[in-house]
């Protein structure tokens, strides 16, 4: 055991989870942390990229994989894909450089040029991979899509960043996006991967379709990336917000090195590793961390097509002999659930290090870690906004279990406070609830959301970036999670914007009204539930509530549409018609109402 569970002195009912440095498998990269945090400094760090050859610049699917074959990984493998079905393939980084040559040209032969949107909608499958990195070295603009969307958040985001190709499965494009393609007049080239479909064959069905197999894999395997400047757009990842429509967050190619850096300290990446991480490309922490952080470090990584299942996950642990895990609050929840007694007869002598993201992470999941794999989960914490993570629990360091641990090198958190002049000030008194800022500039920031200059300044105050988040820091600097600080919904670690639910549901005839929450659940840490009135003379009765669930399912895909729906006679709103969210969860968990000055209109007995 190379931590234990130990209380902290004076600290009732707190425990603090100790470590045995000298007992790890591995030397931590990470081993003094007040004296790397001192010494670190950005523009020396990015000495560990490479760059583009002959000065052309900076570009991030080079540092993922090219560069690796002037640091004699070519043969290494970078990808090892483990199908549904049990197939296997496994991609060298010379492989993975010719396959997204092979991208890059197809792109070129389409006539997509730099900077145009690539869209990639598909499951964990190699052509994603190819797709992302291929698009990246043709200098296009990589957008990742979560394939259990349905129709609508497909077209808005699509309409919204004006995608030049979108890159799906036939049977992803006949089920969701075939219908949509008069509404989308921009999407050019549509390349489909993988059969399916109509026996896989491009016939009028598939009209506006190109195949994989015709446009790429038969294009040339050798491209030379063009001169990317490091502040040019790489990728788009759509987020959500309170109001509005999702925001497309930028990033440009410069944000790899935050990639390369919390890949060595957060995660602990070392060159013989074996790496998993569980989350799916479509969102960004599969894009950031199950694509390039991997790849940029030259280890190897473990993708698993297959969804959640707590038995075939250890046999992937075991089976591949995975060596850091990077997985999710929602999932360590269910593996609980079935008990440590299910992994009896499983061998994860090869796990070291196991870390997790995207939603609070309760300490009896930290313990619960300990107690059946022999390794705590490590909490870290960041957003889309800020493409890599910033406050992370370290491999060398202590874990209070349910803080999200301190921030990364080269990164100065804060709680602060709103001033009266309309800034914000740091808090310095330990333990006072606040919104957490970080100090700008960093690689990974985000350079804007896309078209909306307006929602992009409102999250900075002076040097402050504000994460929208409330938290408190103790002591000893660790921070804890406290709450959003604006409505939006994390359910199974899948950022919702209440709002794209409200229009979808509003779309229906008998709507008059939606307001949408999330419901506190054990498992997944919130479901989405909305509460809708009826236009007038609409009957609620079972037979609408459940054609509405239908409904929203089919706009909206199961992992963003409400699991319940309850009907109430009018919502409670603002003076200025806004449905009032908070009011509507206050009173759902009974909380305390709070501030009700702006109420104009309430909810009906
Ligand atoms: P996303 O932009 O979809 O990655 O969601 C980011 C949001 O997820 C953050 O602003 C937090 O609200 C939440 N989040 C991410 N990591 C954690 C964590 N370790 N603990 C608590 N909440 C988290």
């Amino acid at each position: 055991m190379t931590a234990e569970l130990q209380p902290v002195d004076g600290a009732a009912g707190r425990s603090i989870i100790r470590k045995n440095v000298a007992l790890l498998p591995v030397a931590p990269n990470l081993l003094d942390y007040p004296a790397t945090c001192a010494a670190f400094k950005w523009d020396e760090a990015a000495r560990l990229l490479d760059g583009l050859p002959d000065g052309q610049g900076l570009n991030m699917g080079y540092e993922a994989v090219d560069r690796h074959l002037r640091h004699g990984r070519a043969d290494k493998v970078a990808l090892r894909w483990i199908g549904k079905a049990g197939a296997r393939q496994e991609l060298s980084f010379g492989q993975l450089a010719q396959q997204t040559n092979r991208f890059a040209n197809a792109l070129a032969a389409l006539g997509v040029q730099p900077g145009e949107r690539v869209f990639v909608m598909m499951g964990r499958v190699p052509q994603l991979y190819i797709a992302v990195l291929g698009a990246l070295k043709a200098r296009c603009v990589v957008t990742p899509l979560f394939s259990q969307f349905g129709p609508e958040p497909i077209a808005t985001r699509v309409e919204a960043a004006d995608a030049r190709v979108l890159v799906t499965s036939p049977e992803l494009y006949q089920r969701k996006v075939k219908a949509l393609r008069e509404r989308l007049p921009g999407l050019r080239h549509v390349i489909l991967a993988g059969a399916g479909g109509a026996g896989g064959a491009v016939g009028d069905d598939w009209a506006g379709t190109c195949r994989w197999d015709e446009v790429v894999a038969t294009a040339a395997p050798d491209y030379a990336i063009g001169p990317t400047d490091p502040e040019s757009t790489a990728l788009l990842h759509f987020t959500s917000g309170t109001t509005g429509r999702p925001k497309a967050a930028v990033h440009v190619h410069q944000a790899v090195l935050s990639h390369l850096v919390t890949g060595i300290y957060a995660l602990d990446l070392h060159d013989d590793d074996v790496f998993w991480c569980t989350a799916d490309p479509g969102w960004v922490t599969g894009t950031s961390y199950g694509i390039l952080a991997p790849l940029c470090n030259g280890v190897t990584s473990v993708v698993v097509e297959a969804e959640f299942d707590a038995q075939a996950w250890y046999s992937v642990l075991q089976r591949e002999r995975v060596t850091v895990w990077y997985t999710a609050p929602t999932a360590i929840r269910m593996m609980m659930k079935l008990g440590a007694q299910a992994l009896q007869g499983y061998d994860l002598s090869a796990l070291r290090f196991a870390a997790s993201v995207g939603e609070p992470l309760n300490p009896e999941a930290v313990l619960w870690g300990l107690d059946a794999f022999g390794l705590p989960f490590h909490d870290n914490w960041w957003q889309t906004e800020t493409g890599g993570i910033m406050i992370a629990n370290f491999a060398a360091l202590d874990i209070r279990p349910g803080s999200m641990g301190r921030p990364l090198p080269g990164i100065t958190a804060a709680v602060v406070r709103r001033t009266e002049g309309g800034g914000v000030e740091p808090v310095d008194e330990p333990m006072v609830q606040g919104e957490l800022a970080l100090k700008t500039p960093w690689p990974s920031l985000m350079r804007g959301y896309l078209h909306e200059e307006e929602r992009y300044r409102k999250c900075f105050a002076g040097e402050w970036y504000l994460t929208g988040d409330l938290a408190r820091r103790d002591a000893d600097g660790y921070y804890w999670f406290v709450g959003r600080a604006d409505d939006v919904i994390k359910s199974a670690g899948h950022l919702i914007g209440p709002f794209e639910v409200e229009s979808a549901l509003m779309e229906h005839p008998a709507v008059a009204e939606a307001g949408v929450i999330g419901m506190p659940d054990p498992i997944v840490g919130e479901v989405v539930k909305a509460f809708v009135a009826l236009r007038t003379g609409v009957a609620p009765d079972e037979a609408l509530r459940r054609e509405l669930l239908g409904h929203a399912r089919k706009r909206l895909g199961a992992a963003v549409a409400p699991k319940e729906i309850e009907f109430r006679a009018n919502l409670p709103k603002t003076r200025s018609g806004k449905i009032m969210r908070r009011l509507l969860k206050a009173r759902e968990l009974g909380l305390p109402e709070g501030d009700l000055s702006t109420l104009e209109s309430d909810e009906q007995p």
